[in-house]
């Protein structure tokens, strides 16, 4: 099997003003489409790994070759990370609002964190406080419990037996060219963005009694 790059929703153009048509091009056409090629390169002499989806990949970096275990952490994690990112946002205003949807995930932060502002406050700490590249998440453990979580470079909550529901890539790639050093700027802005009824779809899917690997 070969890495492509995933089917993109909506155009470029879907996410302003909060993020902005060039970093959606350069974003997805240039850096996420380097990772799936250092990953396929990779993998071209592993055909059992190449088999594999990315997803099994990472949730065991320990059973991948040791040849092209960084390759995979890194490049893999890219991958994957970029993939889910894409679909956690939408150019629907319609997807977006949640407020008038009765979602479990909303029922959940609520139960959790208390409410949607203090979530938010959480995980944008957790977007603020990564030092250097990196992502936040909002992720889900084996036993169903959310937890906001951060991961340093490409590295994936998967391989910490954990499942991502959204991530925010806070790499400096994803906002410079509008943000520039206001990171904060960047994510107080997302927020606007995010696909809530997908976000609903993934939870009620990992909801199930097991959790897929
Ligand atoms: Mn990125």
């Amino acid at each position: 099997m070969v890495h492509t790059l995933p089917t993109l929703d909506y155009s470029f153009d879907a996410l302003e003003p909060w993020i902005d048509t060039a970093t959606m091009e350069i974003h997805y056409s240039k850096h996420h489409q380097a990772y799936i090629d250092n990953l396929n390169k990779a993998l071209v002499d592993f055909p059992a790994e190449a088999e594999k989806p990315i997803e099994k990949l990472l949730s065991n970096l320990e059973a991948v070759p040791e040849k092209i275990r960084t390759a995979v952490r890194n490049h893999g994690g890219g991958h994957y990370n970029h993939s889910l990112f894409w679909k956690v946002m939408t150019g629907d205003t319609k997807l977006r609002i949640y407020e008038d949807k009765n979602l479990r995930i909303i029922e959940e932060i609520n139960k959790i964190f208390g409410d949607m502002e203090k979530f938010q406050a959480q995980f944008s700490a957790a977007a603020m406080g990564r030092f250097g590249s990196g992502w936040a998440w909002l992720v889900v453990d084996g036993s169903g419990q959310l937890s906001v979580a951060s991961t340093a470079n490409q590295d994936t909550p998967l391989s910490e037996g954990k499942k991502p529901l959204f991530g925010l890539d806070v790499w400096e790639h994803a906002y410079y060219l509008k943000y520039q050093n206001r990171r904060k700027d960047y994510v107080d802005a997302w927020w606007n963005v995010v696909n809530w009824t997908e976000v609903e779809r993934q939870y009620l899917t990992l909801s199930q009694p097991h959790l897929p690997q």
